[in-house]
């Protein structure tokens, strides 16, 4: 049985009991053991490990901790903590990787485990089953679990000194940072204070019932975000996921940015002016938005499956990662999708120009989504008609996941879902009508 998926292990308390999660933890330890062994680190592996705000996430703490302690390692609590403060503490502690209890941006009911190499790299489903292999293979001795208090403030400290806080702290930006009642909470807020902003916060209590809004910050989800920047004045408003390694923005005239437009912004304000100095890496479910940008600053855009670990591990040599829904990959930080690194760039960016001013320096585009029911054999079919079209025809087009097929200023992609019984055709162009049109055709290749 396959516990792993794109991005860790999720489920409800009755898919995910503590004593299945313990066990994975336990397998996982070992794993991330084996891993940093390997790397010629000596003495007993250290796992940091970290929780959300769920009402479930003392009950899997207990479990997480009792797992790894079988497995032999030692465990470094550092409470309740965003993912890029869990992921920023495996570096800064030389630890083997990490754990961290959280359910993303998912509803209440759910939680899940998600889990980080020593590089830095998330384990994705193939490392997955090499770790769900260990199930039931005892560890070497008893580990140790200590507590760690100081996470977020250390995590906030490595982002101040990558930005310019002097001049944050002139212009003194106004922000309304919406939390979403998520881990956000524990750092966005100090930090963006700390670096001279004016801040607002909206649903700023930390609560796993997530009572403010749902966790994912979708346009729909973020009204009240919306409203409040129009009222305020506000130069931008912020928005987090649950665990803190999404973000999205809305301007100061009130409107929406979605992730791929906050990253082609990353990658502006990474530049600052001159030359990238490395790819751009990101999914093939992004924008043109983001190569146009790419261009600009001089840099090549190499395309990754969707999700955290496929991203991670196609980062060497690169100057930036970021995927389509706002987790952006900032190298001289770490490996995660740091939603707070982008929120203290975004804050640096408006001592300069306003939001909507940066933003006429990313293209616009429109899209439009069809699905195709599709059993798993018919995906396989679907796809693979789209992928001998486009070889056919000699098109430019990237196989890692799906088929994305590029022209001029469009593109489309026909790709089957993981987890729901289609086949997804994404189509992005100038137009609506360009969009609709080129959707529609994919379909009918794809169909056959
Ligand atoms: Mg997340």
């Amino acid at each position: 049985m396959a516990y792993f998926g794109t991005n860790g292990v999720r489920g409800t308390f009755e898919e995910l009991p503590p004593g299945l999660a313990q066990r994975i933890a336990q397998a996982t330890g070992l794993y991330l053991a084996e891993g940093a062994a390997r790397q010629g680190k000596k003495g007993t592996a250290k796992i940091i490990v970290a929780r959300d705000c769920r009402l479930t996430g003392e009950t899997y703490l207990a479990a997480v901790l009792a797992g790894l302690s079988k497995a032999g390692c030692d465990a470094i609590d550092i409470g309740i903590a965003s993912s890029p403060t869990a992921e920023y503490m495996v570096k800064r502690l030389g630890a083997a990787g990490c754990i961290i209890i959280s359910a993303s941006h998912n509803p209440p009911q759910y939680n899940g485990l998600k889990a980080v190499d020593g590089n830095g790299i998330a384990i994705s489903a193939a490392r997955g089953l090499e770790i769900e292999k260990l199930m039931g293979r005892a560890g070497n001795g008893t580990g140790r679990a200590t507590r760690y208090d100081n996470a977020a403030a250390d995590h906030a400290a490595a982002i101040k000194a990558l930005v310019d806080a002097g001049k944050i702290r002139k212009r003194r930006p106004k922000i309304i940072a919406d939390c979403g009642n998520g881990t956000a909470v524990f750092i966005a807020l100090p930090l963006l204070r700390d670096l001279g902003c004016d801040v607002v916060p909206l649903n700023g209590q930390p609560d796993g019932r997530f009572p403010g809004r749902p966790s994912e910050p979708t346009e729909a989800n973020v009204k009240e975000l919306i409203a409040a920047v129009k009222s305020s004045g506000a130069d931008a408003g912020i928005a987090w996921d649950g665990d803190g390694d999404r973000v999205i923005f809305v301007d100061e005239k009130g409107n929406y940015v979605i992730g791929d437009r906050v990253y082609a912004l990353s990658i502006l304000w990474k530049a600052a002016g001159g030359k990238l100095k490395g790819d751009v890496v990101t999914t093939v479910a992004t924008s043109r938005a983001v190569e146009d940008v790419a261009k600009k600053c001089g840099a090549k855009v190499r395309y990754t499956a969707i999700g955290a670990p496929a991203l991670c591990e196609g980062m060497e040599g690169a100057a930036m990662g970021g995927e389509e829904v706002g987790g952006v990959i900032w190298p001289e930080l770490g490996m995660a999708k740091d939603g707070f690194m982008t929120a203290a760039k975004l804050a640096e960016a408006l001592c300069e120009k306003p939001l909507s001013a940066w933003l006429k320096d990313v293209p616009a585009y429109c899209n439009v989504k069809l699905k195709i029911g599709a059993d798993a054999k018919g995906k396989k079919e679907l796809v693979a008609r789209v992928r001998a079209y486009a070889e056919k025809n000699r098109l430019a087009h990237v196989n890692v996941d799906g088929v994305r097929v590029n022209f001029r200023d469009s593109w489309v992609i026909v790709r089957a879902s993981g987890t729901e019984p289609y086949v997804r055709v994404f189509a992005e162009a100038t137009t609506e009508a360009k969009a609709q049109k080129l959707a529609k055709e994919y379909e009918k290749i794809a169909k056959g």
